[in-house]
């Protein structure tokens, strides 16, 4: 983009300090800073047409302005037109503004109309003061994103400048923009910041219209060429290739209890070539929670260490860590492997003693939380590293791995599923293997709905399934708001079920307690001592007792879809019949119903994905600050299939044939978040 246009301002110049809040640094990138919607102010509507609910304009004199204090100081100003009277409520008055609405003074006025007492009445509408033959505006008036320090003025008096001079670059070429019939850049620009004389506010918003398509186009076009050029930065990249058919994973597939489902052997097959090529794998391996991909990672790493490398295994909690570490134990050890754990929780010395096994490679295999990856944890031969639940972690952790030493194959793994459009989206830069089935002789969890009044019932129900030997989980309700408050709930949980059944042992288990406290609980569960373990949702991510078979999860509206199905894979790992009940307080909102509703109908997570989606947008359900891509701000992948599509093989052909303006496309949508690396 080229810094100054023929005569008009200077793209490049930096805006002051403020606007970097709402992440504009420099003039060009007001261009792309959209209004969230338009005003319709063209004309006036005369009072007897309000409407309660809607945005109108009116334009009467001051018949009063007063002073009034109801609980609080507050202006209260009825203007009048020669059909009707308004009331305008402002709780926040600045200095000299009742003498601007003094009784006399025409305003026009224009905000959301509400029913008062006897008038309709308007809180913090717009306003300003006219005379008779100020002009209408005869084109929406667009309201910009702004922060403190920014307000609504500053942008339209900034834009208007730019917008004057529209003869900016077009960084898309003229082969492409034909290929996939879009709008030039600088008319999409205008459009969407002022619209023409005769387009509806509405209109304005129409994202199948052909300036909006384009600008959401672009966007997801920026997003395909950085993701491109990841992996083709990536692939330029040696690494030491790990060919298979060594003995240590021949022997552990052999002495695996169970074969491995049809699905397990192919994403296997996928991973093991990724690994004998000397190129760095970046592989996704999504499954189901329960599908198994746990004994994957571990066939992955015995192949690195077949070939003379260290493996490490990373997850997102210490619970989740330490369980890997005792499967891993399990399977390893026999074989004569050095398996090793560390966490943030260890002592000094112990620490010392792992980190030194590390750093000389007589530890061949680790688990951990990214306590793993801090600065002073290196690796004598790192082939592997495997990151468990990677939507948990977030981009600059996952990103701290690239750095150790040598650049080691990444396996990640989840049990998020991402629709296909979305990954195309957010994870071009990582080959995709799915686990699409679960192993055989489980029985779907059967999952309830249960009003929180009825918890008596739940009681006795728990009571006489654990007489004939189940063991259950009772999850305690998330409270975002106070961590401590979730604690005590949790306390007092365990107390009041321990005595309402004392007939069997109740253990408890939440974050704050020590890892070795934790540790002996959770081997007390998985040992059938503790009948009923009340947990905070620590347990939520990767736990592993095959015989608990029964969950009860409180509060549960107050927890997202995709939260509930992996608590609820706690359950139905066995052969036994299991339930999940779902108890909620009531009144319950539309929302909170409907998605209830979702969990309590399906145990596909696809499925349960896909309706999430659905219901909330992909941003939530990704935790898109995590997803290490770039967020998206107008697009929408699920939306617009084609797009993606479009956008993904234009940023092929254009990193082959025009990569100047690819480098310029980046730069107009990521100039200024290139430094933080998320382009
Ligand atoms: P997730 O994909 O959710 O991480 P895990 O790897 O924890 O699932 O596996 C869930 C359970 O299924 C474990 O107890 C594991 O040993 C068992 N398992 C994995 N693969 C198979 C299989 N092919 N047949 C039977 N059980 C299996
Ligand atoms: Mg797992």
């Amino acid at each position: 983009m080229s810094g100054v246009s023929a005569n008009g301002p200077d793209l490049l110049a930096p805006l002051p300090k403020p606007f970097t809040r709402l992440g504009l640094h420099i003039a060009a990138d007001l261009l792309l800073h959209f209004p969230l919607r338009h005003e319709d102010e063209t004309h006036l509507t005369p009072m007897r047409d309000l409407r309660p609910g809607l945005v109108q304009q009116v334009q009467g004199r001051v018949i009063r302005c007063d002073t009034t204090y109801r609980g609080r100081r507050q202006l209260q100003v009825t203007i009048e037109d020669d059909c009707g009277r308004v009331v305008l409520r402002f709780l926040h008055v600045y200095p000299g503004q009742a003498q601007r609405m003094a009784v006399g003074n025409l305003l026009r006025v224009s905000g959301e109309v509400r029913s008062g007492l006897l008038e309709v009445e308007m809180v913090h509408p717009r306003w300003r003061v006219v005379t008779e033959d100020t002009p209408l505006p005869d084109c929406l008036t667009p309201v910009y994103p702004v922060c403190a320090g920014v307000s609504q003025t500053m942008i339209r008096r900034l834009t208007d400048r730019l917008l004057m001079h529209p003869d900016w670059d077009d960084t898309v070429p003229e082969p492409v923009r034909e290929r996939y019939g879009l709008a030039g850049f600088a008319e999409s620009v205008l459009a969407l910041h002022r619209p023409g004389p005769a387009t509806l506010p509405q209109q304005a918003q129409d994202k199948s219209a052909p300036a909006w398509r384009r600008i959401c186009f672009d966007e997801l076009l920026a997003q395909q060429l950085v993701l491109h050029q990841a992996r083709m930065r990536r692939t330029r990249l040696g690494t030491a290739p790990m060919p298979g058919g060594g003995a240590l994973s021949r022997t552990l597939l052999q002495r695996l209890p169970f074969a491995l489902t049809a699905a397990q052997q192919r994403v296997w097959q996928e991973i093991r070539d990724d690994l004998a090529r000397p190129v760095p794998m970046q592989r996704l391996l999504q499954g189901d929670v329960g599908s198994g991909k746990t004994i994957v990672a571990a066939l992955a790493a015995a192949q690195a260490i077949d070939c003379g490398f260290q493996a490490a295994f990373m997850a997102p909690t210490e619970l989740l860590a330490e369980q890997h570490y005792r499967k891993l134990c399990e399977w390893f050890e026999p074989m004569g492997v050095q398996v090793q754990w560390l966490s943030g929780s260890l002592a000094a010395r112990r620490r010392a003693a792992v980190v030194a096994a590390l750093a000389d490679g007589t530890a061949q295999l680790v688990a951990g939380t990214h306590a793993l990856f801090q600065d002073e944890v290196g690796f004598a031969r790192l082939g592997l590293a495997v990151v468990d639940e990677q939507h948990r972690f977030g981009v600059t952790q996952r990103l701290a791995l690239r750095h150790k030493g040598q650049m080691p194959h990444q396996l990640m793994m989840s049990a998020t599923p991402i629709p296909r459009t979305l990954a195309m989206s957010y994870h071009a830069d990582l080959d995709v293997s799915l686990i699409d089935e679960l192993p055989p002789g489980r029985t779907p969890v059967v999952t309830r709905l249960v009003a929180d009044g009825r918890r008596g019932e739940v009681v006795d129900w728990l009571r006489s399934r654990c007489q004939a030997g189940a063991q259950a989980y009772w999850v305690c309700p998330l409270i975002e708001e106070s961590e401590t408050l979730q604690l005590q709930t949790a306390i007092d949980t365990h107390a009041m079920l321990q005595q309402m059944l004392p007939q069997f042992r109740v253990g408890l288990l939440h974050g704050r307690m020590r890892p070795a406290d934790k540790a002996s609980v959770m081997a007390a569960f998985a040992h059938g001592e503790i009948a009923l373990l009340v947990a905070t949702t620590v347990i939520e991510v990767g736990v592993d007792v095959p015989n608990a078979s029964l969950m009860v999860i409180e509060h549960a509206e107050r927890m997202g879809l995709a939260q509930l199905h992996q608590l609820r894979g706690r359950v139905g790992r066995g052969a036994a019949r299991s339930a999940c009940l779902l108890l909620y307080r009531e009144p319950l909102s539309e929302l909170a119903d409907a998605r209830l509703r979702v969990i309590a109908g399906s145990t596909d997570g696809f499925h349960v994905a896909r309706e999430d989606l659905r219901l909330r947008g992909p941003g939530e359900w990704l935790g898109a600050r995590q997803s290490g891509a770039p967020l998206l701000r107008f697009a929408d992948p699920l939306a617009d299939v084609a797009l993606v599509e479009s956008a993904r093989e234009a940023a092929g052909w254009m990193l082959r044939e025009t990569p100047g303006l690819a480098a310029g496309h980046i730069a107009r949508w990521f100039g200024a978040r290139q430094e933080y690396g998320l382009a």
